[in-house]
């Protein structure tokens, strides 16, 4: 039996006792991810719960099975000039797809991660690549799916994890011939690397990359009343999880003048208040004072506070920088990603300079507006413009946290992913690892159970154009 043969009950009730292991082993995982990590031990678990939901929700996207999107247009043998064959097509999955698991998610983004469940739910086995600054983590949730695989009596190779340093793993496990995909989180200098081998192969294969993002945020006058409350809210945003989210608010911008100065600084006292945190490796933390100080080296470019809880090793305080709109709109070096706990402020002389740096910004996950609503409805070109540039464009809140469920989009136009039509969380991630098949006057034992007459999966389907779970 093929994985991919397997029915969507079967496939859910594996997901679900992957969940069930791991939160039989969460004691075990939660000590070495903080271990290897860095990350509090509530960081840990929280992220586990997430885990968890996340591949029962794909239990139960597997066992409704409606997510093969069914579409049947029987035959009409009487029409003219032409008859009309019977058509019918379903999703189908790609075959085996390689995961590169996110170090700054040890649970949610790797071994076990979105791209695991979304993959195993619709039929994909997957190959992990697991990422090396939490090979333990990876080691210990890659046993528990074995473990889960096993019980449930799934197929041999239905998961493997793999570890490796250097380059030449991923290298191999994407040029290798039987891989149909790729799921990748990480730097854009990997995610880039991996999307030329995928581009380049004989039989070229997508590498869907997230490659994170300066997810900005435009300030509009109402906001910066400290009444509003934005600069804490901010501050906690910017320097949660020592700032080392895809999300993170790496850029902030508004018009010039007494009020924004009072908000920048406000947000950088705010800041200056947080003790330092753990980034995942104390070269990550060294990679990140690096930027910072080069960003900080840069023309027009001043800190406006340095934190006072600056230190060394793996631990980073956060940090705000200030530079005009012009100054920004000279450097393109200052939309570079700064991963750690750090944004840059952008003072624009007026509305149209802001609008005009907007239209300039690389493809983000994320945008935020912060405003009244008649004050943001009295901006339609500003809000289009920004919807041209994310994957997520959010009201009067902070970018972080991503929930998980149907409607969220985590993507965006290049360089924030390799693709902007698909999304690495949420229950729509499937659509990555799936494609349609079409099927012509096929005979009826030959149909796929979702594509049958009877509809003995009880599934949604459109039947000559109707949405029903009738059979025919
Ligand atoms: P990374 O260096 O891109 O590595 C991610 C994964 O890809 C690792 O398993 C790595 O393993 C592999 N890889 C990287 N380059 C490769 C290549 N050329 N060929 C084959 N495999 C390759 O990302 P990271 O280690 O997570 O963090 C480094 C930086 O990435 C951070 O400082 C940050 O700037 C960024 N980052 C962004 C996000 C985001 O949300 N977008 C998340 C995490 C990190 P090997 O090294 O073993 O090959």
């Amino acid at each position: 039996v093929t994985y991919k043969n397997i029915s969507g009950k079967a496939r859910g009730a594996f997901l679900r006792a992957i969940a069930a292991r791991l939160e039989e082993r969460s004691e075990d995982l939660v000590q070495v991810y903080t271990l290897e990590s860095g990350l509090p031990a509530g960081r840990a678990k929280g992220e586990l719960g997430r885990t968890t939901g996340q591949l029962r929700a794909f239990a139960a996207l597997a066992e409704s099975g409606s997510w093969v999107e069914a579409r049947i247009d029987t035959a009409l043998p009487d029409r003219k000039p032409v008859p009309r064959p019977d058509i019918r097509k379903c999703l189908v999955p790609l075959g085996p797809v390689v995961v590169f698991g996110a170090s700054n998610f040890p649970f949610a983004f790797s071994t076990a991660g979105g791209d695991t469940a979304s993959a195993l739910a619709v039929g994909c086995p997957v190959v992990v690549k697991g990422h090396p600054l939490h090979a333990g983590t990876g080691e210990a949730v890659g046993r528990c799916i074995q473990h889960a695989a096993r019980e449930t009596g799934m197929p041999a190779g239905v998961f493997s994890h793999l570890q490796g340093s250097g380059n030449a793993l991923g290298e191999k496990l994407v040029k290798h011939p039987a891989t149909r995909a790729v799921g990748f989180t990480g730097s854009q200098k990997g995610g880039l690397a991996l999307a030329r081998i995928g581009a380049e192969r004989t039989e070229p294969i997508p590498v869907f990359a997230e490659m994170g993002s300066i997810n900005p945020v435009v300030v509009l006058p109402s906001a910066l009343d400290p009444s509003r409350g934005w600069a804490t809210a901010y501050a906690q945003s910017v320097t949660l999880g020592a700032g080392q989210f895809c999300t993170n608010p790496g850029l902030i911008l508004g018009v010039a003048g007494e009020a924004w100065e009072n908000f920048t600084t406000a947000l950088a006292i705010e800041i200056g208040k947080l003790p330092a945190a753990c980034m995942l490796h104390p070269g990550m933390a060294e990679a990140f004072r690096a930027l910072r100080a080069e960003f900080l080296s840069q023309t027009g470019v001043r800190s406006i506070k340095g934190t006072e809880n600056e230190a060394s090793g793996a631990l980073v305080g956060g940090a705000v920088a200030g530079v005009s709109g012009e100054d920004f709109r000279q450097n393109p070096l200052l939309q570079r990603e700064v991963f750690g706990p750090f944004t840059l402020t952008v003072a624009c002389k007026d509305k149209n300079e802001l609008l005009d740096i907007i239209k300039g910004l690389e493809g983000q996950l994320t945008a935020s507006l912060l405003g009244e609503e008649a004050e943001i409805e009295a901006e339609p070109e500003l809000l289009e413009a920004l919807q041209g540039r994310v994957g997520r464009l959010l009201f009067n809140g902070v970018p972080t946290g991503v929930e998980v469920c149907s409607s969220m989009h985590h993507g965006g136009p290049f360089p924030a992913t390799t693709d902007a039509r698909f999304t690495s969380v949420g229950l729509d991630a499937f659509r990555r690892w799936v494609k349609p098949l079409a099927l012509q006057n096929a005979p009826a034992t030959l149909l796929p159970d979702a594509l049958r007459d009877e509809n003995p999966l009880g599934i949604w389907r459109t039947v000559n154009g109707e949405w029903t779970r009738d059979s025919i």
